[in-house]
Formats: C-alpha cells, sequence, structure tokens
C-alpha cells in the first residue's frame, strides 16, 4: 500500500510503498476512505509524542470500509462502514468496564503507538469495542471529523462541560476542534464567543452561531474582553488551542463557578503548564479534561448529526490526496488551515 512515512521528527515526510497491514486477532483492518489532518498529527511529526517510534506513519482520524477480520471478532463484517474514535480502548480494565474507554489504561492510538490512517489500509485493535458503524447518508469525509476533533469537541462541551441553554460558553482557538465546539455549543442554545487570531476561522465561527467574535491580534488581553461581553464572565470556557496563553486566557474569562475545559494538547518538556490557580480557588473554578468520547457514546452525537442540528460536513473545508500531505502536515505548525483538510488516499 501506499502511506506517508516520516523517518525523523520534524524532517519532511514522504509517500511510498509500504507493507499492507495485518489485522490483529481482536481487530481488523480498514481500507481508508477519508482521514483527517489534525494538530495532533502535527505534534507527533515535531515529536512532542512520546508513544511514537520511527519510521511512523500518521493519522488518527479516519473513515472507511473493514476490508479484513481477525479471528476473534464477531460484530463486525468486511464491507462494513467505519470510524472509530482516536483512543481505541482494551474493553476490559476498570476504566473500559466503568464505561470510559476514552481513558482506558490499555489504550492504543492510531497514528501514535501504531501505523495511522495516512495510508491505503490501516490495522485498528478491538474492533468490538471501538468501531462504529457510519449511516449510510454520511460521507466519509464527513466520518473522518467524528473520530477526534468533532467527537472531542462534543464530549468537551455536552459531556465534561456539561453546557446549557442560554449559558455563555467561550471558545479559544478555532481551528477544527474549536470550530466544532462553536456549532454544538451555540446547537445547544449558548451564547458562544469565537477567539481567534484568525479572520477567516472567526468568519466561519460566525458562520457556524458564535454570536461574538473576538480577534485576539487587536485585543491581546481576551479574557477581559470575554468579562466585558458576558457581564462578568463565561459560564464555560474551551481552550481548543492548546497553548499557555489561551490556556490561561480561558481560565481568567470564566465567571464565579465556570468551568474550563481543556482540550487542545499542551505538551512541554516537563508535562507542566502554567494555570492561574488562585482564581481557580477564589472563584470555585472547575478545570476539566476532555480526551476523545467513547464509541459506546457515539449515538446521541450521531443522531445530532442525522437530524441536521449538528452540521460536521461544513466543517470539511478542503480535500488533499496522499502526494500533498507532507507539505500540509508541515504548515499545520505555522498556517494551519481554516476548517478541516481531509485526505483522500486512494485518489
Ligand atoms: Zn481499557
Ligand atoms: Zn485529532
Amino acid at each position: 500500500m501506499r502511506a506517508v512515512v516520516f523517518e525523523r521528527y520534524g524532517e519532511p515526510a514522504e509517500v511510498r510503498e509500504v507493507a499492507d497491514p495485518r489485522p490483529p486477532e481482536h481487530g481488523v483492518v480498514v481500507r481508508v476512505e477519508a482521514s483527517g489532518l489534525c494538530r495532533s498529527d502535527w505534534h507527533g511529526w515535531m515529536g512532542h509524542d512520546p508513544d511514537i517510534t520511527l519510521p511512523h506513519v500518521p493519522g488518527h482520524e479516519l473513515a472507511g470500509v473493514v476490508a479484513e477480520v481477525g479471528d476473534r471478532v464477531t460484530g463486525w463484517r468486511p464491507g462494513d462502514r467505519v470510524t472509530v474514535p482516536f483512543v481505541c480502548a482494551c474493553g476490559s480494565c476498570p476504566a473500559c468496564a466503568a464505561g470510559d474507554q476514552q481513558v482506558c489504561e490499555r489504550q492504543t492510538q492510531p497514528g501514535f503507538t501504531a501505523w495511522g490512517s495516512f495510508a491505503q489500509y490501516v490495522a485498528l485493535d478491538h474492533a468490538d469495542v471501538n468501531l462504529v458503524a457510519i449511516p449510510d447518508d454520511l460521507s466519509f469525509a464527513t466520518a473522518a471529523s467524528l473520530g477526534c476533533r468533532f467527537a472531542t469537541a462534543f464530549r468537551a462541551v455536552v459531556q465534561q462541560g456539561r453546557v446549557a441553554a442560554g449559558e455563555w460558553v467561550a471558545v479559544h482557538g478555532c481551528g477544527g476542534v474549536g470550530l466544532s465546539a462553536v456549532m454544538i455549543a451555540a446547537a445547544s442554545g449558548a451564547r458562544v464567543i469565537a477567539v481567534d487570531v484568525s479572520a477567516r476561522a472567526l468568519e466561519l465561527a460566525r458562520a457556524f452561531g458564535a454570536t461574538e467574535c473576538v480577534d485576539a491580534t487587536a485585543a491581546p488581553d481576551t479574557a477581559q474582553v470575554v468579562r466585558e461581553l458576558t457581564g462578568g464572565g463565561a459560564h464555560l470556557s474551551l481552550d481548543a488551542l492548546g497553548a499557555p496563553a489561551t490556556c490561561a486566557a480561558s481560565v481568567n474569562g470564566l465567571r464565579r463557578r465556570g468551568r474550563h475545559v481543556q482540550v487542545g494538547l499542551l505538551p512541554s518538556p516537563d508535562g507542566l503548564t502554567p494555570v492561574p490557580m488562585a482564581r481557580v480557588i477564589g472563584l470555585e473554578l472547575e478545570i476539566l479534561g476532555s480526551h476523545g468520547m467513547a464509541a459506546h457514546t457515539y449515538p446521541a452525537m450521531l443522531e445530532l448529526v442525522r437530524s441536521g442540528v449538528l452540521r460536521p460536513d461544513l466543517l470539511v473545508t478542503s480535500s488533499i490526496p496522499l502526494p500533498a500531505v507532507p507539505d500540509a502536515l508541515a504548515a499545520m505548525g505555522t498556517a494551519p488551515g481554516a476548517g478541516v483538510t481531509v485526505i483522500e488516499p486512494w485518489s
């Protein structure tokens, strides 16, 4: 098969022929029809993810067709249209037993702990636990975005953030996951403030339901702007970028007893990020994380997609073939495109 491979962190990836994957006995091989290009792939390529071993094939937001099934898989057959959360759970550890597959103790992640979906085929573990059937009327390109950014945003806003109608929700960073969060919060009846440095990203955020847009290049203290717009602060705020400045701005823009959800990854050499904890104490703020979404909770989200309340299809703004991936991957660090770019490995 053809795949996007890199041998060294931060050096150009290349498209080449590699061996086809084989399914693990509890897993499947999926023929990849679409794969989202996500900022987490850029972090992996830069060497920020300790789980990656070289050479490596990135890609973790995928949709496709089951091509081959391991001996112990009971629920899936070749030809099934599927997607998968980027966290593939084991199905048997205490976290999985509690229904929290998104924080499985023995999780694997295609594109991080193993070769991913910037390829024509990808192997996935524990298929009976992790695969999600795609409704016939949902395209592969749209379904691919559900596996990481849209599902992560859904969990951050609805499950972890406990959004309620009428609340103010601030979203710091309007890339793929941020725009997804804007759409989901607006559909939940919240008043949404989008914050970004890109005029194009803010334009999309407004189209997806943001009532206020804050250009961070014009207003360096975005937390103060959020507090002014909301009469005291947001009820719920997300750092959807993953940077010390946006994390702090999100916390500082909350009202009393507000909830901050950290969505964007925050890699740092010592694993630590400064957070304004004095404000967390004084205002009784909640600090929450969001790490993907368990496959068994997809049906509620898919129903909102099916009924048209949520439109992840609108987030997909471009489609590229495998040879365009190395440059697009490198560009994610400096100029992440507005909306979601989907890779179509057979085009
Ligand atoms: Zn588990
Ligand atoms: Zn992702």
